[in-house]
């Protein structure tokens, strides 16, 4: 209380004075801003006493109005000064009353406790306002440039990092810290160790080194001197006048066998804190023309001035519970930090908040599909179920059959199944997703499956209605089951996107197949009679989300390879329906605890086994001088009947240029490399029959090497593939290998990875080499995320959720901590209603207000 209490005794002296600002020895305004931080803790602490817990936002809330730290007082007339005071001492009133309510124990009546910014003093401020200096602007959200020293230059240069206001110059956190908190005396200094000394200089002068110019200084203490040299800084000589006090930091090495100190830290020893000296020293992240001493003073600039400002959102009880700091005690350390320790704590609540507001986030939204609206409950027919794996080639794995059963009880409830469907590449997610699909038929709905990919889409559509026509009494216009295989090739070169089985259900079964490259007119006809609910099930690409495309009962839609959609996307298709159920399916898998922190609006099934008889897909990276060896590879596998993928990954972001590299190297290897062998071509450019006709052809075995773009990363199922070359392998994650590697080997036969990167360094070696090691997908997941980072490997800012800049994907004894919090707060105040919510209600809009379209 000491701080409030003399806040009081300061105020009421000026008062006494006659508003004349002499109070207080250098004026009120620097005794304010000095304060401000200080008083703003204590009244936190005081109040926590308080019984009427809602009292303390908003006490907070008039006190940052105040604004007492940028207070101008010395530029207002004395009207304006008593006015102003007015509502400091009103203010004041209203703590004490507060803190009153600590100790009588009858309830006070809420009423007489409601605290507003008086009218009086609010439009104070406001009449105050245009008074105050340019530039002083007082809001966390002002432009940096209101930070002492920031031009609009040095704020450009802050913006290329992000850092635009004064609250994201408090969140720029540093890359980690010296740590300089070693004294010594000079007489202890050890060779090659981070020490720091307080000196007095001796002496300081310019120096030539070689042809270079720069400072030599002779410092020392009681117990001896010291030699310290700044090679190229010959301006530093200036500051550091005889006599004057000095902290040195940085390693001693020797010279001629004297120790000096080489280029260290300094800064000199005033009144105020060190901060590039004697502690532990922030490393910030820069940019071009951002020095460290600089920034260093600035990011210190920002947190003396505005860091108390920032608002706590976190309910007292959850910090109290998970043992977190304060924020701007968190802020603070997380800059200047005291000791190793307390960096810890600090990074920790500033993680704790980003994965707590994302899983809040997450499960609001949650609640608004689930609890919005009722669901559609199915019947589930057995015997329908029996039927038509009875028809299958093969017998459903037991992780398939569980997560079957998982979905199946899902699709029973009358609220919407949200669920992730997590496998393994190859593990058969497809045909568990068509049973669902059948369900939903079954039930008078129709179902939607959405794929990336037109060849995906094609691929899934032929091999349902493959399934279909085998499981049909009497296909009305069938596709042909080709021998030995499991797929099902188009019968004719025909496009053929609507079929009807008969004799499966009790009413016939129509499917369509709608990508964008269809003819208008034959979308056109698909709209009506997917509208008219003449088709039951349309599996498609985006096509599918096109506002053209109305439903006229859709009760399931499946979305495969999720990690290639956005959330957008998702809930696109979703809101095609009544609520339908709805079922995400990805093979990239990801640790569970992640997995239901990031798609936590999700329910998780994990088939975690492959069908019986996969081999490991043997892998190879290979140099690119190297390439031959691949070459001749294929030729025998080729003669041994394999076939092959080679895929140019060239350039990611272009598909045009993609299409371009892959064509050029079609042509180079059919030409050169391959001339008695067959080649095929494909690619994102080219038109939906022609991408059609190719992967017939390789399918049915007449094509013997497949030239690709990324187009067949995803789900591409070619039973005969034996080899997958990827050349510019380099260019991808671990992950999507895995997913190429994952498109051969899928029968009996052993399948093959070779992996050739355009460039060669030490980085991608490691990387390639755990490609030839790990076969695991979860693992290599992992992997990847330890060396790319969660952001780029989720895309989490495309995937739709907000950025995590501090906490670490890989902590996952935290993210099960701020998934617990948040799960039980959002099922005690679901919409964060009660007032001591209501902070962390607008930090929760704010986080996610870039995102609320899918909401
Ligand atoms: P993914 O999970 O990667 O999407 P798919 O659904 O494409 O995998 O299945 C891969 C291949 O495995 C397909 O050819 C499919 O017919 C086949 N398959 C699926 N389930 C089984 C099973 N239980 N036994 C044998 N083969 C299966
Ligand atoms: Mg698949």
């Amino acid at each position: 209380m000491i701080s409030i209490d003399s806040l009081r005794e300061v105020l009421e002296l000026e008062h006494k004075k006659g508003y004349t600002d002499k109070a207080i020895i250098g004026g009120l305004d620097k005794y304010l801003h000095k304060q401000a931080g200080r008083i703003r803790q204590t009244l936190v602490l005081s109040l926590n006493e308080v019984k009427t817990k809602e009292l303390i936002p908003q006490l907070l809330a008039i006190f940052d109005e105040l604004n007492l730290a940028n207070s101008n007082y010395g530029t207002c007339s004395v009207d304006e000064r008593k006015r102003w005071m007015a509502s400091i001492f009103d203010w004041l009133g209203k703590v004490e009353e507060a803190k009153e309510d600590t100790l009588t124990s009858p309830l006070p009546s809420r009423e007489r406790n409601k605290i507003r910014v008086t009218a009086v003093a609010k439009s104070q401020l406001k009449r105050r306002s245009p008074e105050r200096s340019e530039g002083t602007s007082e809001r966390l959200d002002s432009p940096i440039t209101t930070i002492k020293g920031i031009t609009p230059s040095v704020a450009n240069k802050f913006a290329k990092l992000g850092v635009r206001t004064a609250h994201d110059l408090l969140y720029f956190l540093p890359r980690r810290y010296i740590d300089y908190s070693q004294r010594k005396p000079v007489s202890e200094l050890k060779e090659g160790e981070e020490q720091t000394i307080i000196a007095t200089i001796w002496q300081a002068r310019i120096a030539t080194f070689g042809n270079r110019r720069g400072t030599e200084a002779i410092v020392g203490d009681e117990t001896g001197n010291i030699r310290v040299v700044w090679f190229n800084q010959p301006y530093l000589a200036k500051k550091f006048p005889t006599n004057a006090r000095v902290v040195i930091s940085g390693t001693v090495s020797m010279f001629k066998g004297q120790k000096v100190f080489q280029s260290p830290e300094w800064e000199l020893l005033q009144d105020k804190e060190l901060i590039h000296t004697g502690r532990l020293v922030p490393i910030y992240p820069l940019t071009q023309g951002l020095y460290p001493r600089q920034v260093r003073k600035w990011t210190k600039e920002a947190i003396d001035g505005w860091a108390w400002q920032i608002s706590d959102f976190l309910p007292s009880e959850i910090k109290t519970r998970c043992r977190l700091l304060q924020l701007p005690e968190a802020i603070t350390q997380a800059h200047y930090p005291d000791n190793q320790q307390i960096v810890e704590k600090a990074r920790e609540r500033l993680a704790f908040d980003e994965l707590f507001l994302l899983q809040l986030g997450v499960l609001a939204r949650k609640r608004d599909w689930q609890e919005g609206q009722p669901g559609n409950a199915f019947n589930i027919d057995q015997e329908l179920i029996s039927r038509f794996l009875h028809c299958l080639p093969f017998t459903l794995t037991q992780a398939q059959e569980r997560v079957l059963q998982e979905i199946l009880t899902d699709l029973k409830q009358p609220k919407a199944m949200s669920r992730l469907l997590q496998g393994e590449v190859g593990s058969g997610k497809t045909v568990v997703a068509t049973l669902a699909l059948l369900v939903a038929v079954a039930n008078g709905y129709q179902g939607a499956l959405m794929a990336p990919t037109e060849v995906l889409a094609e691929q899934h559509f032929n091999n349902i209605c493959g399934h279909l026509s085998q499981a049909s009494a009497h296909p009305l216009a069938t596709a042909q089951q080709s021998k030995g295989t499991l797929t099902y090739p188009l019968p004719s070169r025909e496009r053929n996107n609507v079929r009807v089985y008969e004799g499966f259900l009790s009413q016939p079964l129509t499917l369509a197949l709608l990508i964008g490259s269809l003819k208008d007119s034959e979308k056109e006809s698909l709209h009506h009679k997917i509208k008219q609910g003449e088709i039951d099930i349309v599996i498609g690409t985006h096509a599918l989300i096109q506002k053209e495309v109305e439903f006229s009962k859709l009760g399931l839609a499946v979305i495969d390879e999720q990690h290639r959609f956005g959330v957008l996307q998702r809930s696109a298709l979703r809101q095609k329906g009544f609520n339908p159920h709805v079922l995400v399916m990805t093979a990239t898998p990801i640790p569970r605890t992640m997995a239901l922190t990031l798609y936590g609006d999700l329910d998780l099934s994990v088939i975690d086994e492959l069908p019986p008889g996969r081999q490991e897909v043997k892998t190879r990276w290979l140099n690119p001088q190297h390439r031959e060896k691949a070459y001749a590879f294929i030729h025998r596998q080729v003669d041994a009947g394999g076939q092959t993928f080679i895929i140019y990954p060239l350039i990611e972001e272009s598909e045009v240029l993609e299409a371009k590299a892959a064509t050029t190297e079609y042509e180079r290897l059919s030409r050169e490399v391959f001339p008695d062998l067959k080649l095929g071509l494909l690619h994102g450019q080219m038109n939906a029959s022609d991408k059609e006709e190719i992967m017939r052809r390789f399918r049915g075995g007449e094509l013997d090497i497949l030239v690709s773009t990324s187009v067949v990363e995803v789900g591409i199922d070619i039973p005969k593939a034996s080899v997958m070359v990827i050349d510019g392998a380099d260019r991808f994650g671990l992950s999507q290998l895995h997913q190429f590697r994952g498109r051969v080997g899928r029968n009996k036969e052993q399948g093959y990875c070779i992996l050739i990167p355009e460039k060669l360094s030490p980085e991608v070696k490691e990387r390639l080499k755990l490609m030839e090691r790990i076969h695991n997908g979860f693992a290599l997941a992992e992997e990847d995320l330890k060396l790319r980072g969660p952001g780029e490997f989720f895309g989490t800012h495309q995937s739709g959720l907000p950025d995590l800049k501090i906490a670490k994907l890989s902590n996952l004894r935290l993210l099960e901590l701020a998934r617990q919090e948040a799960t039980s707060l959002s099922q005690s105040d679901p919409d964060l209603n009660k007032a001591e919510h209501q902070l962390l209600s607008q930090q929760l809009s704010q986080v996610w207000s870039n995102y609320v379209e899918w909401s």
